[in-house]
């Protein structure tokens, strides 16, 4: 299963408050897939917080307790992009086939069927296949099912059907035994002080804990230094700076169109059709709250347009935020994979 990534286990996740019911919970079905009745598993939370690496770790408790289950760990991007494949290339039964096939599926980030309604469609299908079939259903979400806008009636209801387990920001305890194991694992013994401070303050999530250490290392044998607090100190300062960097109109364009799933060149073509008038809104207002760009170029990034039918995009948008519950989520969705990259 390449899909699976053996780096990910239950043997070197850290159980903490944050997330000892999801923890084990994932166990749970890990031992007995499809026979407890937490089906769907639905662990969710913020970035970084350990989701990937607690269904990842599933998956491989299930191939080591029972080697011939078939399990397939998917991206729900991946998913998606399959699925445009398949419709392209005429093999949406093999597609429909191969998911339903599985033992157990782990789909990350379901969050990301937001606004794809036809995707949605076939995995709905897949869905109710695999659980009457009595197969393990995984999925990890940055929200709780309940909050999910954007996805359907009907597939949230499914969402909600078994468990659904929060991961939240790990303590400074369990932040402090994370880094320490990882280190460790690396083989590196870092000074209590060390742990403590980048414990203390890098306090959002575990990737960038992860992070920080990182380029701590990386500092420490450029420069042929000893890992201390100094170090630490001074390599904490320029972490945190990184953050304030330059998105162009192009990728705006590019993420707002991969996520209604419509063709790049249609926002900057003359169509009024719904979902690309939609689409092409949208990255206008992106581009004039998260560029620098005047009015004037924004309408030029978008097939010649003038600055008045910039303004008018920005008004409909920002009214539309107003009045419509799931307008405003796909426009937060796509805020935030903005400020992610
Ligand atoms: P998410 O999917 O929630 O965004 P990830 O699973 O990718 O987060 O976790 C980010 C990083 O933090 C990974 O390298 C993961 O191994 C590590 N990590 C998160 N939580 C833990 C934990 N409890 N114990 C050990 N490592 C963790
Ligand atoms: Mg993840």
């Amino acid at each position: 299963d390449p899909q699976l990534n053996q780096n990910y286990t239950f043997d070197n996740f850290i159980e903490g408050d944050c997330n000892r019911l999801a923890r084990s919970a994932g166990y749970a079905v890990a031992s007995k897939p499809g026979g407890t009745s937490f089906n769907p598993l639905m662990i969710y939370g913020g970035v970084g917080l350990g989701k990937t690496h607690l269904a990842q770790a599933i998956g491989n408790e299930v191939k080591r307790n029972i080697p011939d289950k078939l399990v397939i760990y998917v991206s729900c991007e991946k998913f998606c992009q399959q699925f445009v494949d398949s419709l392209k290339n005429n093999t949406i039964n093999d597609f429909v086939n191969f998911y339903q096939a599985m033992d157990v599926i782990i789909m990350d980030d379901v969050h990301n069927f937001a606004g794809k309604d036809k995707t949605q469609d076939i995995f709905f299908h897949i869905f109710n296949h695999l659980h009457q079939s009595g197969k393990q259903i995984i999925l990890t979400s940055d929200k709780a099912p309940k909050d999910l806008a954007g996805l359907e009636e009907r597939l949230l209801s499914r969402f909600k059907w078994g468990l659904s387990a929060d991961m939240q920001v790990p303590d400074l305890e369990t932040r402090m035994a994370i880094l320490k194991k990882k280190m460790y694992a690396d083989g590196i013994d870092l000074p209590y002080e060390v742990v403590e401070y980048v414990a203390n303050n890098i306090d959002n999530n575990v990737r960038e804990l992860e992070g920080a250490m990182v380029s701590l290392l990386a500092q420490a044998t450029l420069n042929k230094k000893e890992i201390d607090l100094n170090l630490a100190k001074s390599m904490l300062k320029n972490f945190i700076k990184n953050a304030n960097k330059e998105i162009s109109i192009d990728y705006i364009q590019k993420l707002v169109c991969e996520y209604f799933e419509v063709p790049v060149e249609m926002v900057k073509s003359k169509t009024r059709k719904r979902e690309i008038v939609q689409a092409r809104q949208i990255s206008m207002y992106l581009a004039k709250n998260h560029t620098k760009t005047s009015l004037k170029s924004i309408g030029a990034y978008f097939g010649g347009r003038d600055h008045s039918t910039v303004i008018y995009a920005c008004q409909t948008v920002e009214d539309l935020i107003d009045t419509d519950k799931k307008f405003k989520s796909y426009v937060q969705d796509i805020q935030k994979k903005l400020k992610m990259s």
